[in-house]
């Protein structure tokens, strides 16, 4: 097997990095290399954002109805290549195929449907402030731009970044996950193939220790978009701390899923599956946490149970499969190790699959059983630590008041699902509880308008709709008077 060379993509061109060093890239499923990616170092980011300055006088003036029409047209790329970029997206990180068709590069063409529409919508306020008085208020694009994506959902969160940034009127540098790069460059190679504008849209690959801080240290970047880990998060801010920058921060998550007696029972154990483990438990927004009311907490675990063991796990080319591999080796070793320490912590770890019958490809590939641990204390380092694998913790409660502690009880403020029938008990919760995003009897049900994001250790600023494209410029006030 051919092993493929993923370059940067810098000023319309695919180019070898700098250092002509490449990093390994392996296919989650197998456990095998299966391509190389650019090792990017700082003169590559030096590259790229010289590239992006120079492109940004011409794209920014672009009247928004021409900028509109290349973002449909990166769309339309996307949408004729789509089951390409869903197999690359699957093999990248071995989620199902099915997942990468119907969710990844799917949102990734609507994301850039969206924004093209924002481009040619946004618009800005003014205040008559008395007869001859009036305030009006420009945004205005703000330059070469960065966006950094992780690797759960690649294409998906590049495009959210990218799509809104463009249709803003800014040029961009992104820097996509280097565990999962290979949609990236896919983009990379469309848009050469599309002419995309040269510099508008720069790619470039490597580690974020090298390449990503390189990144967000440049003094020419105007503002960074990113999203990742907490820990990564803080660190970003602390390097540009005193530079000034727009900073948007997407992080972790622990979410509480909270399931009262009196709800869809059939409908709240089905969510409750498919929010801990779609995508192996590798979205920011899985219920990780689930909270069920005392009278049906016996039941609810029970048929959970019942509905993880329809999971079938295995190869994720499969179309049939509907959970596949961890992202990697390393990640696979970390979530092994929180299954430990519940243990040490005095939980018990249910599962449905007493083995996982891999076929020969998959034999050395990065797979992990779902996992329901009961029987932890609120407190414990499982319960307070995100652990972003296919595992959720499970606690009974006794009364609104005592959920909402629990669910609170938390360092991250991400998202929040809760099932009841009573409208009362879903309003207040929905106004208490510590989360940035509530959803009321589903999960993940998503609408590009509404602003997304975290509180507390889970983010800084929203994304979505126009919050997105007010990050991505600078608000100048204009006050005229006359006579
Ligand atoms: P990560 O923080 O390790 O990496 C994210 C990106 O940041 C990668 O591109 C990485 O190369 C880059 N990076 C790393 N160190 C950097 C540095 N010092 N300077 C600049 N860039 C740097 O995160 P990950 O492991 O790729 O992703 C998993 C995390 O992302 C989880 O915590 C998950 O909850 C979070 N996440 C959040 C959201 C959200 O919308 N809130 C969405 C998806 C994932």
């Amino acid at each position: 097997m051919s092993v493929k060379t993923l370059n940067n993509y810098i000023n319309g061109t695919l180019c070898e990095p700098a250092s002509k060093q490449y990093l390994n890239n392996i296919e989650p499923a197998t456990g095998q290399v299966y391509s190389r990616l650019a090792n990017s170092d700082a003169k590559d980011i030096d590259h790229a954002v010289d590239a992006a300055e120079t492109a940004f006088p011409a794209w920014s003036t672009l009247p928004a109805e021409q900028r509109s029409r290349w973002l449909q047209r990166l769309a339309d790329a996307i949408a004729d290549n789509h089951e390409s970029l869903a197999q690359a997206e699957s093999k990248d990180t071995g989620k199902p195929i099915q997942l990468a068709r119907n969710v990844d590069i799917q949102r990734a063409v609507d994301n850039l449907r969206f924004f093209a529409h924002a481009a040619t919508q946004f618009s800005s306020e003014s205040h008559a402030t008395d007869s001859r008085t009036i305030n009006y208020t420009l945004r205005q694009a703000l330059g070469p731009v960065a966006c950094i994506s992780p690797w759960n959902l690649p294409l998906y969160l590049l495009t959210w970044k990218i799509a809104p940034a463009l249709a803003a009127g800014n040029t961009v540098v992104a820097k996509p996950s280097e565990i999962t790069p290979y949609t990236a460059y896919l983009l990379a190679q469309l848009c050469v193939d599309i002419d995309f504008p040269p510099g508008v849209l720069n790619i470039v690959h490597g580690t974020g220790k090298q390449a990503g801080a390189a990144l967000t240290s440049h003094p020419k970047i105007k503002a960074i978009s990113f999203t990742g880990g907490t820990q990564t998060g803080t660190a970003i801010q602390q390097a540009v701390l005193g530079q000034h920058k727009k900073i948007s921060l997407e992080l972790g998550g622990k979410n509480p899923f909270i399931v009262f007696a009196a709800c869809d029972f059939e409908q709240a154990v089905t969510t409750a599956c498919r929010s801990a483990f779609s995508n192996q438990g590798q979205i920011c927004l899985c219920g990780s946490r689930i909270y069920v009311e005392h009278k049906i907490y016996e039941e609810f675990v029970a048929a959970m149970l019942a509905k993880m063991a329809q999971l079938k796990i295995g190869d994720p080319q499969d179309p049939t499969v509907d959970f596949g591999a961890l992202v990697s080796a390393q990640h696979l070793a970390k979530v092994q190790s929180y299954l430990e320490l519940a243990k040490s912590e005095g939980g018990t770890l249910l599962t449905s699959h007493k083995t996982l019958n891999l076929s020969d490809r998959c034999q050395h590939g990065y797979y992990l059983k779902p996992t329901l641990i009961t029987g932890l204390d609120s407190r414990c380092r499982s319960n307070q630590e995100e652990i972003f694998g296919p595992v959720a913790t499970v606690q009974s409660f006794s009364s609104q008041s005592e959920v909402l502690k629990l669910a609170n009880d938390s360092p991250y403020g991400l998202a929040a699902s809760i099932w009841t029938q009573n409208i009362n008990q879903a309003h207040q919760l929905a106004t208490d509880i510590e989360a940035g995003i509530v959803w009321v009897n589903c999960w993940l049900t998503r609408d590009l308008r509404t602003p997304f994001g975290g509180m507390k250790a889970s983010g800084m600023g929203r994304e979505g709709g126009f919050e997105a494209m007010r990050f991505f410029t600078e608000m100048k006030n204009v006050c005229i008077q006359y006579k």
